[in-house]
């Protein structure tokens, strides 16, 4: 299927002249769980994203599909539970991309929860999947936990929890969502801003903005799913006029470290003594990321990024558990910074903010979503589009479908029947191939059962599957399937959120630059100020992302 720099110049002359049922604003996960459960409902939709693609919160999470094991203390059990069933489901949707995750909970004598506690806890966590687990948890003695991590803290050590949950690559997950709502007929635009409402009422009259070219597009919805995240108040304030307070803004920074400096085989959740806020340590074969903060934060979203005091914070909570391993400043390869899109409530502190999510309606016809997690964006979805749909039925009379497919139809790249029987057939044929093991796990694990087209467009060209980094498993054939079938438009679009050279190379991919920015130019027509032009747009973020280090720790 094409999703490309054609694509999205097709649609957009399109969209002009178009009258959709739902124009869906935000390319996040939120979004995309939108455009898809509205295009598999028959609805003619739209999702228009200001930057790229997954590129605000969504690609910026811990990385987790997961219960939250921490709301079990606060009595949230209906969240958990909900997100503990989309877990299983999202396991089944893209098997790919949703692996079971083993974490590793210490628990200390002078801690204020006992292992009784924590043991009823993952009980409970367990049983709160009505059937759907994948794997109960198991209490650990003291011997068993130093061979597990050998370098964790023992001084006061009394037992620790191994239970399961699951990792996800966030930013493919909201890829996969957006390809497979494109695949039900939705359009899907990066690069394009929904900037105001030169009509207020429905059918709304919306001006977009090409961010690339700076025309300007206007299209005409009878509904708006705002879908902004933390963006939310500033598109309602920019469509309305009335500046008021949905979201409360959360900043969390996460650390990446190489495995060599701290080798772990389960993720580790570790609760910091002085505030009690857990810290994860999630081994990201053969990377380790290292997080999060959860401070509040009211500057644009588009200005977050790491500061010293994150890093110092994430540190301490590290090395006070692992004394011997001493991580400094200087071990840490990338960070990145993300900012959560909570439910603004008085009085609470950031960390205590419920995880639910909202929706409210403002004027008829105008629906914003807000809070909620990666996890349970489908559920969110479905509740967004019931409430859209309910609007257009007694408005306009249009029924959407009525079956729920969201369950039936996988996701992109997860039409697998046994993920670990199609994991082993393609590895081997790939390896035959000439594929190195690295290369092969990372082509399955990022596209799934698109690893057949992927491979396709590896072959068409000489170079194809040439490595792009000697020490990082992505290939120059997978730059041009980005291209083509991914919508990547821009330097960092490549190799900050469809490959992760950006996070996982001390360079930041600066070595690669020229090379990428040349096989790319050529194919999107880039003149050379452009080539200049993304040069220093990709340098100035590594300048930008790094200001941290320039503060001693
Ligand atoms: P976003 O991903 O921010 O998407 C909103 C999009 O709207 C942006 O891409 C933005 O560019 C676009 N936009 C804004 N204005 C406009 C406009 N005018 N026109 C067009 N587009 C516009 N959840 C989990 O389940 N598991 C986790 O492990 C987890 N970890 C987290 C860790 C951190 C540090 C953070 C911050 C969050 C975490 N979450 C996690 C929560 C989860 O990541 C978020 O709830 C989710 O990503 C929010 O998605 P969203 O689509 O609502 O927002």
């Amino acid at each position: 299927m094409e999703f490309s720099f054609r694509t999205r110049n097709q649609w957009l002359q399109e969209l002009a002249q178009k009258e959709l049922d739902i124009l869906v604003i935000g390319g996040g996960i939120t979004g995309a769980g939108i455009a898809r459960e509205a295009a598999l409902r028959g609805y003619a939709v739209a999702l228009v994203e200001k930057h790229d693609f997954g590129s605000g919160t969504s690609s910026r999470s811990s990385k987790l599909v997961h219960g939250g094991f921490r709301y079990m203390a606060q009595w949230h059990f209906g969240l958990v539970h909900e997100a503990l069933v989309e877990r299983y489901h999202l396991m089944q949707l893209a098997p790919h991309l949703v692996h079971p995750q083993s974490f590793l909970l210490p628990i200390y004598r002078n801690q204020l929860v006992s292992p009784w506690l924590i043991h009823l806890g993952l009980f409970l966590y367990d049983w709160l999947t009505f059937g759907k687990n994948i794997g109960r948890h198991q209490m650990l003695t003291v011997d068993r936990i130093a061979k597990e991590v050998p370098l964790l803290r023992r001084e006061n050590l009394q037992k620790a929890a191994l239970y399961m949950d699951a990792r996800v690559d966030d930013f493919r997950l909201v890829l996969a969502t957006i390809k497979a709502a494109v695949f039900q007929g939705a359009i899907a635009v990066n690069y394009v801003e929904a900037r105001q409402l030169e009509r207020k009422e429905s059918p709304f009259l919306v001006q977009l903005k090409d961010r690339l070219t700076g025309e300007k597009i206007t299209v005409r919805t009878r509904a708006i799913a705002n879908a902004s995240g933390p963006w939310c108040d500033a598109v309602l304030q920019q469509f309305t006029g009335h500046p008021r307070r949905h979201v409360r803004p959360t900043k969390g920074v996460h650390l990446l470290l190489h495995q060599d400096r701290f080798p772990i085989r389960h993720a580790i959740t570790l609760f910091n003594r002085r505030d009690g806020r857990p810290i994860f340590a999630i081994p990201f074969s053969p990377f380790v990321v290292l997080g999060t903060t959860d401070t509040d934060f009211n500057t644009t979203p588009e200005q977050v990024s790491t500061h010293a005091a994150d890093v110092k914070y994430l540190l301490q909570v590290f090395n006070d558990y692992f004394p011997d391993v001493q991580l400094q400043s200087t071990d840490i390869i990338s960070t990145y910074a993300g900012v959560r899109p909570l439910i603004y409530e008085q009085n609470k502190k950031a960390s205590e903010v419920s995880r639910e999510h909202q929706i409210f309606q403002s004027p008829p016809g105008l629906f914003s979503i807000i809070g909620g997690k990666l996890t349970t964006y489908r559920v969110m979805a479905q509740d967004m589009v019931a409430l859209l749909g309910k609007f257009l039925r007694q408005r306009y009379g249009v029924r959407g479908r009525a079956d729920d497919l969201s369950l039936q139809i996988p996701l992109w790249g997860g039409r697998i029947a046994h993920w670990e029987e199609f994991y082993r057939q393609y590895q081997q044929i790939m390896v035959q191939e000439g594929f190195s093991p690295e290369a092969a796990h990372h082509l399955l694990t990022s596209y799934g059962s698109d690893v057949v087209e992927v491979l396709q467009v590896i072959r068409q060209t000489a170079d194809g599957a040439n490595r792009i980094h000697p020490e990082l498993p992505y290939l120059w054939g997978e730059i041009d399937y980005h291209l083509h079938q991914e919508m990547a438009l821009r330097v960092e679009d490549f190799l900050v959120r469809r490959l992760h050279i950006y996070s996982l190379d001390a360079q930041q991919g600066k070595g690669v630059l020229p090379a990428l920015i040349q096989r790319i130019a050529a194919q999107l027509g880039w003149h050379p100020h452009q080539q200049q032009r993304e040069t220093e747009r990709y340098l100035e973020k590594i300048h930008r992302d790094n200001q941290w280090r320039q503060v001693s720790i």
